[in-house]
């Protein structure tokens, strides 16, 4: 059995946190690939490494002084060796940075030495050997990752080892050129390596006992989700609900490794299990509520828009040529609904109206501004009687107009706009109804 464990920034932003990681792996035999983050925060208002390197290169970037930035830095990463007592001196390690932010080497390789610096120090503590993402993890020069070089260079590698640290983030390009994911991209680092070493188990260890049914700073202590789909997942997270980076399923789904998000604060809770499908039935009808804020409802209507052919597409070429990308796009008869993004939509509406009464020339065009859409995600869903109406029930009972409607066919997710300042009490009025009455 083999099982990639990859620890988020809080997992390892301590000493103390580096010690919980090595219970976990010493409690686990199979956990023997490790890919690990920068230090995260220890405490609310503390700053995460990767963001003090940001600042530090800005600060290259404008010729100001920068020395006591990555002093500071370099504090972080004493602490933590001194507080596990190992043998590590960074010192050569900063003077190759340092060079590199003088020559400007770029924004990817600063923020890539918080997990590079990492790897080293968990490396040592954990006695596994150490593998620079930037010699096995691919970019093209355009900064795209290439899946297939990857997989063919980290297989490579790992050849006759049997565990090892790889530092998360960042990979290179041919040439060597250091690139990094989106924030939060150590995830797709450990997806990656999960599927390299054909792993049983993708563990992404962070500092919550999974997923949540919905946002904690909207219903008070919700749920924990124990088990969700790849598809589900991916519904949430483009909705909103961010535990794990978005690109991170990608890689171990087409293996069908399953990845579970645990606690290593509290290592003994089973988190979420994010598998590609299941017979495990959700303990709610429902799996999970995510949301967001900031959308604008363009509503066209054309007597016997139905007959006319090639009206959406038309319509759509408007959203196209102005470059806005659509989100959903429920209809009627005689009506077109196009949900795009406010702050995307603004800036170019004219543009778009005047372009839709050109190609289509509607009877009226009406904007639905400042609605959010919320979407309510379950596999339980499509054997289950009665789903919609218990939750336009009791948002009519919370006394929130519903906008807007849209079931995929999928029948997993219902999508519904409701006005953004109902958006809190809409997503706590589904919660109790299908989380809190069940109990
Ligand atoms: N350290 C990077 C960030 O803060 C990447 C990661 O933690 O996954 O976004």
């Amino acid at each position: 059995m083999k099982k990639v464990v990859k620890f988020g920034g809080t997992s390892c932003a301590s000493a103390e946190q580096f010690k919980k990681i090595k219970d976990i792996l010493a409690s686990d035999i199979s956990r023997r690939y490790v890919v690990v983050s920068a230090p995260g925060k220890r405490f609310s208002k503390d700053i995460k490494v990767t963001d003090m390197l940001y600042g530090a290169y800005a600060k290259a970037e404008a010729g100001q002084d920068f020395s006591g930035d990555l002093k500071a830095i370099k504090a972080r990463y004493d602490e933590i060796i001194g507080g596990l007592g190992i043998k590590l001196d960074l010192t050569e390690e900063f003077k190759t940075i340092e060079d590199g932010f003088k020559n400007l080497v770029g924004k990817d390789y600063a923020a890539s030495r918080g997990e590079y610096l990492n790897g080293k120090v968990a490396a040592g503590y954990f006695g596994f050997q150490f593998i620079d993402a930037a010699d096995v993890v691919r970019f093209d020069a355009d900064g795209n990752y290439v899946a297939d070089k990857t997989n063919e260079l980290l297989t490579k590698r790992l050849n006759g080892m049997d565990g090892c640290v790889l530092p998360g983030f960042y990979g290179a390009t041919a040439d060597g050129k250091i690139v990094t994911f989106s924030r939060g991209g150590s995830d797709v680092s450990g997806s990656i390596l999960a599927k390299a070493i054909h792993a049983d188990m993708y563990e992404n260890w962070t500092d919550v006992s999974g997923f949540l049914v919905a946002d904690p700073r909207i219903v008070d202590d919700p749920e924990v989700i124990k088990c969700i789909t790849y598809r589900e997942l991916r519904e949430l997270s483009y909705m909103g609900a961010s535990v794990l980076h978005e690109a991170a399923i990608f890689p171990v789904r087409s293996e069908g490794i399953p990845i579970n998000i645990r606690n290593t604060n509290s290592p003994l809770d089973p988190g979420t299990m994010i598998v590609e499908s299941t017979c495990n039935k959700s303990d709610f009808t429902i799996t999970g509520i995510a949301g967001k804020k900031g959308f604008v409802a363009v509503y066209i209507e054309k007597d016997m828009m139905n007959s006319e052919i090639g009206f959406c597409r038309k319509v759509l070429q408007s959203f196209e040529d102005n470059q806005i990308s659509i989100e959903h796009m429920p209809s009627g008869i005689d009506t077109m609904t196009v949900v795009v993004h406010q702050d995307e939509f603004e800036a170019k509406e004219q543009q778009v109206i005047s372009e839709i009464h050109r190609l289509v020339d509607p009877d009226t065009i009406e904007l639905a501004t400042d609605i959010s859409l919320i979407a309510v995600v379950g596999r339980g869903m499509r054997q289950n009687r009665g789903t919609a109406g218990r939750i336009f029930s009791a948002l009519a009972h919370a006394h929130i107009n519903v906008r807007m409607i849209d079931q995929g066919s999928s029948e997993l997710n219902i999508i519904i706009g409701v006005a953004n300042r109902d958006f809190e009490n809409a997503i706590k009025a589904i919660y109790d109804i299908f989380v809190t009455t069940q109990l």
